[in-house]
């Protein structure tokens, strides 16, 4: 090494010990920011929902024209009446915690690939978390359970098999835009599966499409939609925290 690296070693050396020096004669709070007092939350038990959260029960729930919730509804549980297309929460959301229960139908035997229990969990209406039983067939890896739709694969595949509850639960961060329409902070989200993570902070692309590349459209606050895609697909114990 040459004698002038050398001295900038020996130099920056001597700056950091001074720096350390400084800050150990410092007062905690002259770097820190640690008067926040965290509101207090009661947790929810076996899965139940914490005391800060917004139930979406199935009243909270309408048609995508605006009117009633046109799904079967039986002690609290809402089943997909095929053909009776999606349904959206009458509230728009941004930034949430979403905990969705959800169970595939009995198939038989003759079903295959996307023709499993196929649903979708739709944050901001756009963005699909497929809802399928990829317990026991196979499909495109982007298009199964845990799947952020035609964008990422689950990490593993934590499905249980049909007719059995499973859970999702969404960390979601909404996509912001400037005034211009331009993208300033992609949409993101961490999804567990069953309590395993299968989504780790995933930065989505833009919409979820069947064909083609997403492209992202400026939009604000916008409804959770659950997807009819003509299997009898149920739902249940729905909440949502605010972030
Ligand atoms: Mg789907």
């Amino acid at each position: 090494m040459e004698k002038s690296a050398v001295m900038a070693l020996v130099f920056l050396a001597a700056l950091t010990s001074v720096v350390i020096g400084q800050e150990t004669e410092m007062k905690p709070e002259e770097t820190e920011a640690w008067d926040f007092v965290p509101p207090k939350v009661t947790p929810g038990t076996e899965g139940g929902a914490p005391s800060d959260a917004i139930l979406l029960d199935p009243t909270a729930w309408q048609s995508i024209e605006g009117g009633e919730n046109p799904w079967d509804v039986k002690d609290g549980v809402m089943t997909i009446k095929p053909g009776t297309k999606d349904i959206r929460t009458k509230k728009a959301f941004g930034n949430i915690q979403l905990h969705v229960e959800w169970r595939t139908p009995n198939l038989g035997g003759n079903s295959e690939g996307q023709d499993r229990g196929n649903s979708g969990v739709f944050l901001q209406q756009f963005y699909e978390v497929q809802v399928l039983d990829s317990h026991g067939g196979i499909t495109y890896g982007n298009g199964q359970a845990g799947s952020i739709y035609k964008q990422y694969p689950p990490l593993v595949n934590a499905t249980k098999p049909m007719m059995e509850w499973q859970t999702y639960d969404i960390i979601y961060s909404a996509p912001q835009f400037d005034k211009g329409g331009n993208v300033t902070s992609p949409a993101s989200m961490t999804v567990l599966h069953n309590g395993i993570v299968v989504q780790n902070n995933s930065i989505l692309k833009g919409p979820s499409v069947f064909i083609g590349y997403p492209r992202y459209q400026p939009h604000g606050d916008l409804p959770i939609y659950l997807q009819d895609h003509d299997h009898k697909v149920s739902y249940r114990n729905i909440w949502l925290r605010e972030l």
